[in-house]
């Protein structure tokens, strides 16, 4: 490896003395490279379905008069312009959080609402695939930062426990105290990481099998947000794995001890 200096002179004063500054450009470099890479990764991402949706609508065009044809394919267009949405949503909300800026109105947020409407939004997809969804642990729990963020990352970690997880299986998601922190964790039944893989899945678009990611909706970004969603909450997010039986993520936030949130419902959670 080779490391770059940037070297910049700068006088002080009139005596013939000058500062010199040598400034390591590695990882400048570096940073700068990610970002191309992203931005490569980002276009071709959105090439895709906007390839296919193009080409579906000549199949349309084409197959005018056949009824049945035209339904099926409008149905996969329909398909594709919702992968778009989602890749769109994950970009917005990665770019929100992704700079590393303080969140922007934090308050005491309860666990338990986070659980509750995370789980409330998958609830769909667990059922079509005759998943339980199971809740345990502790309750009364609370962090400070951003119910949103905090809804929009746990979801993240159990849209993909339902996705890699065979029918009729079990998603355990738990939350307890632990050392001034809250521990919520979403365990799975599912087809597990590779270990080789399990540290790069936070990457932006690192997929270990992309063919059965895109099949499932999946935009690759999932778990760089939840990443990033952990890193601003002053926390952070981790894996336990082993193939072919399962996987944990384990979302590790500091605990807010202060006055107690306002329970954004009164429906207790199940
Ligand atoms: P994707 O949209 O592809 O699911 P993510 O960033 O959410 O993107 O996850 C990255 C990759 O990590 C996935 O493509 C998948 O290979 C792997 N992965 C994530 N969660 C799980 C899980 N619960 N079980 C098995 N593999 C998982």
């Amino acid at each position: 490896d080779t490391t770059t200096f940037a070297v910049r002179v700068a006088p002080l004063g009139t005596d013939g003395q000058v500062l010199v500054l040598a400034e390591d450009q590695t990882e400048r470099q570096r940073v700068e490279a990610v970002r191309r890479d992203f931005v490569a990764n980002v276009s071709h991402e959105l090439k895709t379905p906007v390839g296919a949706l193009s080409l579906l609508a000549e199949t349309v065009m084409a197959a005018a008069d056949d009824p049945e044809a035209v339904r099926r394919f409008a149905g996969r267009m329909q398909h594709e312009a919702a992968r778009l949405t989602n890749l769109i949503q994950d970009l917005i909300t990665l770019s929100r959080i992704q700079g590393g800026e303080p969140i922007p109105s934090p308050a005491p947020v309860l666990v338990d609402d986070v659980i509750r409407e995370a789980i409330d939004r998958c609830n769909t997809k667990a059922s079509a695939k005759g998943i339980q969804l199971v809740t345990a642990g502790a309750q009364g729990l609370q962090v400070w930062g951003d119910d949103d963020l905090l809804v929009t990352a746990l979801r993240n970690l159990i849209d993909n426990a339902i996705a890699y997880s065979p029918e009729k299986t079990r998603v355990v998601v738990s939350s307890r105290s632990a050392h001034g922190h809250v521990e919520v964790s979403v365990a799975d039944q599912g087809i597990g990481i590779p270990e080789e893989a399990q540290q790069r899945i936070f990457e932006r678009f690192f997929r270990v099998d992309a063919a059965r990611s895109r099949a499932t909706g999946g935009t690759g970004l999932g778990l760089a947000i939840v990443k990033h969603v952990a890193v601003a909450h002053g926390g952070e997010v981790t894996v336990w794995s082993k193939e072919g039986s399962g996987s944990t993520f384990t979302l590790r936030l500091p605990a807010y001890a202060g006055e107690p949130a306002s329970s954004r419902t009164d429906t207790p959670v199940e």
